[in-house]
This record gives structure tokens, C-alpha cells and sequence, in this order.
């Protein structure tokens, strides 16, 4: 038996078990020692029940009483009840436990019960009070029929761990399984305490001291304690992982040279209608410095919807052309990738540069494939703008030197593109438009240089958002669409694929184009049309043939309409945050001051807050904090395919100072021991490359 045995291997979990274990992420022994409890509860005090008798109904306690009498009652009309006289030397009570009762089946719902409770004997108690209609009594969440007083009980006198149990799988079950698995083998897990200095910032356990502290704590004090100390060794690895992958790219050495010429970049600055704001200028100075040094460019440019990232990014791609070498844009998107050729080519109107559009629909058409693919092979083509289609084998270039991916997150790209790196070593431009606290973006782009548009261009007055009635928002909509503005409705469709909801979307925008907007003329895209079509309908919308955009949350990205100055969003609390400031961020992008209004009920409190939260700021950074708080980073980011945000003890927000830890500690490591062969280093090289070598195709150690 070992880490890797499958939990089936354990007393009691038969296969039944197992899969229901399977399906909490718990497959091997080693998992199921990761399975830490989401919370704790305190079972250390054990009160005399004349005190607890006194506490307020929402709080739990535990005591220890003797069974007296019990009687079963009918309480109304499908309810029962079981009744116990319990008492100590201080009090007597009654425990109350209601079922569900069937008068047509036989079998008695509380035959466990009497079984347990029999007279005389004692029971360790964990309950509430409850007063109902003038009545006390008690609520049992939990108990445990003493047979010798004489040996300590079994969950109780202790912290309890809670487990995300289910159905199949009781608290017990997990905690019985747990409690084997710490007995049996979880001194082999994989240690890394010895390498790591002691510091204040953290205690510094084993890693199976700590685990066991999480599963089983003697204080709460103690949990946390292990938490930490687990986390730091989470961080570590994950840090040395990203440490190995840039230190690999800032040893590789790259064929392309640039020299600014401003044979492009000074007529492209003189075409744009304004003046690069201070904090674009900073970025594209980043950009250009890292294009000049030895080794293959690395960064991600950050920058929140609307701050100017396009132009940023075509200025070094103007560079790369400059200096006679091909670049490619890569959108997550047909529509976008569409938007972005169109506004490149507005953009480059009268400079010398050759772009295509290569999408899948495009690379359909055999004629226009065989064209394309020939022009990129040729080099004749300086700009590719496309999609991940882009990236296929069959797409070669002469000499391709320059990436850029736009919001990045939103798609799995990742690896592909380390392909890419290492048939040719392309410099690499990166770009988000989610701002992500310092911490996550550590752990998470850790390997990667950052470069923030701070600031948004001047001139721009913020949105205004309100929580409002239909009425209100359309009545709105049209006196903003006669003083010649453009207005965007949007459905959340959480699945684009569901058809009921496509239905509904699509009806409604029938709908509305006959009653409200019976004078205006009103588009309609989804999700489900096909690419050329929902080209087609932004390509009117963005020429005014629309006055209205009624569409799913395709439109959710980077798509650039500046004439469209209001937004209104059905059903808003169906939406994330993120995808509502993402959404949002379609409008506010010229001068004229723009309006959002979010429609629909708040489904629940969770939802109440998100929808306060988005009236009350525009600031994108605030909104994905709050977000981090509300969600898991994962879900926000995209990474939960490829696993970086996910840690089993480790907590972005309140670990930030672990993680500047663990990223020092890891470039010190890489600095001295460049491929981790110092025999010191044997069991984090070890660990890493288990854990992520598969992730990051960079780390090539050994
Ligand atoms: P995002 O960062 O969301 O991708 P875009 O690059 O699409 O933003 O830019 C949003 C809009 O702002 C575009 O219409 C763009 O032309 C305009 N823009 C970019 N930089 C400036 C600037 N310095 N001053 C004024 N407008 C700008
Ligand atoms: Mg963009």
C-alpha cells in the first residue's frame, strides 16, 4: 500500500464508496490525505447543561448528560417526533428529532434511534437550543452513546474536522478513511521542509506534521498553523516550477534583432487620432526593451477593458515589421479576431503592411486557404490576425517572429504556444483585460514579466450604472439611440448551446423589435449563428445600419464600438462579475458619456451583492478583488484546466506574504542550482516535475 493506491484499498470503502470519493477529485491515498476539512468545529468544551441550556438558539454546544425516558409523539400532519429526557446534576431536558414519517410504510423512522438512546446510560451531546411557540427544547446535530466513561469518546473532547460529505459518503466514512490513511502512510509523502529556512512568516513543518494538524488539530490555532505551513510548501513547488520555465526562456537565445527604424512606427503615431497616454508610453517602452534584448520576450500586458491595449500591442508589432519580420494576433474569437483585423487595418491605413484574417471559417473556403497559407509561407503576409486556428501545423510562416495573444485567460492557448517556442523562440506579448491582485498574478504568471496600462485615456467620463426597471432602461435607450447613439441588449446565456434559452433570447428580441424599438432597426447575434454571419451583423452594427444590438454575451470581450453608449443587461444577476465588468466595458469607450442599466430580479444575496457592487465602481481592479473574494481564483482566471490557481491548503488573498516568500525562495534556488541537480535539491526537482512537468512543457530538468 502507498500514495498511489487507489482508496477502494481501505477498510469499509467499498466500490460503491470509492466512486463517490472519485467524484470529490479523491482518487489515490494520496488525495485523500489533501481532502483538508472546509471548517472546523470546536468540541473541546464540554458544559454543564444548566449553561448550555442558557446560550442563544444559533449557537452549538456540547455536553454530556444521562438518558432518561423517550416517547414518541405525532407532531402535525406528516411529521414525528422522538422525544429524550436527558439531564446532568445541573438540568434536565429534552432532546427533540423530527422525521418524515409514511403512514403507508411499515417501517419505523426511528428505530436507530431507540435503539441508541436506551435508559441509564450517557451520551455526549452537540446541539442547539430552539424555542418554538413557547417552548424549549433541544436540537441534536450530533451524538455519541458513552459505554465506558472511562475512555475518552471518539468525536468529541476534540476539534472535529467537517468534510464536504455526501449522500454515499457520510462525515464518518471520510473521517475513518482519514484517520487510516495518517496511521498508515502519510510519513511518505513528499517532503521539502528540510531546504526551507526558518522564518517568523511561517512555523516550518513536515509536510505530514502539517497534514495531519489540518486533518486533526488540537486547537483551531494549531489548524491554521498547519495550513500555512502546508501552503508554503505548495507555493514553493509551484514557484520553482514557474522559476524553471522563465529561467529556461531567459537562457534561450532568440535569431531575430530589432533596431527601431520609425519607418512604420513614426507615420502610424501621426495617423492615430490621439496621443498615447502616459501609461501606454510605459508599456510600450517595456515591450520595446524586452524585443531588443538576447532572449525571447515573455510579458503580459495588463490593462482594464477600454485602457488601450490594441495599440500597444500593434506598435511593437510595428517594430517587428520594421525590421522585415512577420507577426501574428491571436483573438479567442472569430468575432473578435474579426473586430481586430478590421480596427488593425483602420489603424494601418496607408502604411505598408500586409494583414489576413485566418479563422476556421476562413481557412474553409479552399481558395482563400490556399491563398493565405501560400502568403504566410511566403512571408508575404505581415500581419496574421486570427484565431487559435492560427496555431495549427498547417499554418507555416517564413519568418514569424512576433506573438500576440489577447485575452489570454479566456483561452487554453498556453501550451501550444510553448510549441511554438520551441520550433522558432517568437517573442510572446501576452494581454488581459482582468486585473488580478499582485498575489494571484505571482502564482499564476509567475514566469512571466508584467506590464500594466494603469490609467485610461483621457476624456473618458465613467459609466454610469444603475439598477433599474425595463420601462425605465428602454425609454432611456431611445432617447439616447434619436440623439444618435447605439444601444446593446444583452441575455445571459450561460450555455450557449442550450436551445430553450436561445429561444427565449430570441423571442424576446422579436419582441422587443415590434414593440419598444418599432421605429429603430434592430440586429440580432448569438453565440449559435455562424461565424460569417455574426460578422456580418457586427460589421452593420459598428456601420450605424443598427441602432440596436440585441445579442447573447458573445459580445462579452474586446469587442470596440464607440458609438454605442448604452447597454442594457436582462436578467444581469445571472452574470459573474468579471462578465458583467467585461460586458460593461463594450460601452464608455469614446467621449460621450455612456449608461448601463442591469434588468431582472436579484436571484439571491449573493447575487444582490454582486449587482451593488458593479453600480457602485467601475474600477476593474476592485471588482475582480471582490470577485476573488466571492469565487475561487480558478473560476476567474480560466486556469483551473491547467491547475495553477488551485491550492489544497494555500489561500491567494491571505497568503500574499507566503507567496513573495516562496518566489524569492525559488529564484535563489534556480539562481544557484540552474536544473535542480544539487542532491540537496533531489526532492523538490522530484516533486515539481510530478506535479507539473506535464503543465509547463518548459521545465526540461535532468
Ligand atoms: P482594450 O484595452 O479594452 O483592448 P482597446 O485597445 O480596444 O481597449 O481601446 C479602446 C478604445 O480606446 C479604442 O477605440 C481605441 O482606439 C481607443 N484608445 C486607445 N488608446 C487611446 C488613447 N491614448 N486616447 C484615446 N483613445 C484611445
Ligand atoms: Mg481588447
Amino acid at each position: 500500500m502507498d500514495l498511489e493506491s487507489k482508496v477502494q484499498y481501505i477498510k469499509g470503502i467499498g466500490p460503491k464508496k470509492a466512486f463517490a470519493f472519485e467524484r470529490l477529485g479523491v482518487k489515490t491515498l494520496a488525495d485523500l490525505m489533501l481532502f483538508f476539512p472546509y471548517q472546523y468545529q470546536d468540541r473541546n468544551l464540554i458544559l454543564p447543561l444548566n449553561q448550555c441550556l442558557r446560550m442563544k438558539s444559533d449557537e452549538s454546544f456540547c455536553t454530556l448528560v444521562k438518558i432518561g425516558k423517550t416517547y414518541q409523539k405525532r407532531s402535525n400532519n406528516n411529521l414525528y417526533m422522538f422525544e429524550v429526557e436527558v439531564s446532568d446534576h445541573t438540568a434536565k431536558t429534552y432532546l427533540r428529532f423530527f422525521r418524515k414519517k409514511n403512514p403507508y410504510a411499515n417501517f419505523d423512522p426511528f428505530s436507530a434511534l431507540k435503539k441508541d438512546f436506551e435508559f441509564g446510560k450517557f451520551v455526549y451531546v452537540c446541539a442547539k437550543n430552539t424555542r418554538s411557540f413557547g417552548f424549549n427544547f433541544v436540537t441534536p446535530q450530533d451524538y455519541e452513546i458513552v459505554d465506558d466513561l472511562a475512555r475518552p469518546p471518539r468525536n468529541f473532547k476534540m476539534i472535529l474536522p467537517i468534510y464536504a460529505a455526501t449522500e454515499t459518503l457520510s462525515q464518518k466514512d471520510i473521517r475513518e478513511s482519514i484517520k487510516y490513511v495518517l496511521q498508515n502512510c502519510v510519513q511518505d509523502y513528499p517532503d521539502i521542509s528540510d531546504i526551507i529556512a526558518q522564518t517568523p512568516m511561517f512555523e516550518n513543518l513536515k509536510a505530514c506534521e502539517a497534514i495531519h494538524n489540518l486533518h486533526f488539530p488540537q486547537s483551531l490555532q494549531e489548524a491554521e498553523t498547519a495550513r500555512r505551513a502546508f501552503a508554503a510548501q505548495e507555493f514553493i513547488i509551484l514557484q520553482t516550477a514557474l522559476s524553471l520555465s522563465r529561467q529556461k526562456i531567459k537562457l534561450s537565445q532568440k535569431d531575430q534583432k530589432y533596431e527601431i527604424k520609425k519607418t512604420l512606427l513614426t507615420p502610424f503615431k501621426n495617423n492615430l487620432s490621439f496621443e498615447f497616454t502616459n501609461a501606454q508610453k510605459k508599456c510600450i517602452r517595456e515591450i520595446f526593451e524586452d524585443m531588443r534584448r538576447s532572449c525571447p520576450t515573455n510579458r503580459l500586458l495588463m490593462g482594464d477593458v477600454g485602457s488601450g491595449k490594441t495599440v500597444v500591442a500593434l506598435s511593437a508589432i510595428l517594430l517587428a515589421i520594421e525590421n522585415g519580420y512577420q507577426t501574428m494576433f491571436v483573438a479567442p474569437t472569430e468575432i473578435l479576431a474579426q473586430q481586430h483585423f478590421e480596427n488593425i487595418k483602420a489603424l494601418t491605413a496607408g502604411l505598408d503592411v500586409k494583414i489576413a484574417l485566418i479563422t476556421s471559417s476562413e481557412l474553409m473556403r479552399k481558395k482563400v486557404r490556399e491563398k493565405i497559407l501560400a502568403d504566410l509561407e511566403n512571408g508575404e503576409i505581415d500581419i496574421a490576425v486570427g484565431t487559435h486556428s492560427l496555431l495549427e501545423d498547417r499554418v507555416k510562416f517564413k519568418n514569424l517572429s512576433f506573438v500576440v495573444v489577447d485575452e489570454q485567460h479566456r483561452f487554453g492557448v498556453i501550451q501550444k504556444l510553448q510549441a511554438l517556442r520551441k520550433s522558432n523562440n517568437p517573442d510572446i506579448l501576452m494581454m488581459t483585460a482582468t486585473p488580478i491582485p499582485r498575489a494571484l498574478a505571482l502564482s499564476v504568471y509567475g514566469e512571466m514579466d508584467m506590464s500594466t496600462i494603469d490609467a485610461l485615456p483621457k476624456g473618458r467620463a465613467p459609466i454610469k450604472t444603475f439598477y433599474s426597471q425595463e420601462h425605465r432602461a428602454y425609454s432611456f435607450a431611445i432617447d439616447e439611440i434619436k440623439k444618435g447613439g447605439q444601444v446593446y441588449i444583452v441575455y445571459p446565456l450561460i450555455d450557449e448551446s442550450d436551445k430553450v434559452q436561445l429561444k427565449s433570447a430570441t423571442e424576446s428580441a422579436q419582441k422587443l423589435s415590434l414593440s419598444y424599438f418599432k421605429d429603430f432597426s434592430v440586429g440580432l447575434l448569438h453565440g449559435r449563428m455562424p461565424a460569417s454571419q455574426k460578422a456580418e451583423v457586427m460589421e452593420k452594427f459598428k456601420a450605424k445600419e443598427f441602432d440596436v444590438l440585441i445579442s447573447t454575451s458573445v459580445i462579452e470581450v474586446g469587442v470596440d464600438v464607440p458609438n454605442a453608449t448604452v447597454m442594457i443587461i436582462e436578467n444581469a444577476s445571472n452574470f459573474g462579475l468579471s462578465a458583467l465588468h467585461q460586458l460593461r466595458g463594450r460601452i464608455g469607450r469614446g467621449t460621450k458619456q455612456a449608461y448601463c442599466f442591469l434588468l431582472g430580479p436579484a436571484k439571491n444575496e449573493n447575487a444582490q451583492a454582486r449587482l451593488e457592487i458593479i453600480t457602485k465602481t467601475n474600477d476593474g481592479f476592485k471588482i475582480a478583488e471582490a470577485d476573488l473574494k466571492m469565487r475561487g481564483p480558478g473560476e476567474i482566471l480560466g486556469t483551473a484546466q491547467h491547475g495553477f490557481a488551485e491550492f489544497k491548503a494555500g489561500h491567494i488573498l491571505k497568503d500574499a506574504d507566503i507567496i513573495e516568500f516562496a518566489k524569492d525562495f525559488a529564484r535563489n534556488a534556480i539562481e544557484k542550482d540552474p536544473k535542480l541537480q544539487d542532491p540537496q535539491n533531489a526532492k523538490l526537482r522530484d516533486v515539481v516535475v510530478k506535479n507539473f512537468g506535464h503543465k509547463l512543457m518548459l521545465i526540461n530538468v535532468g
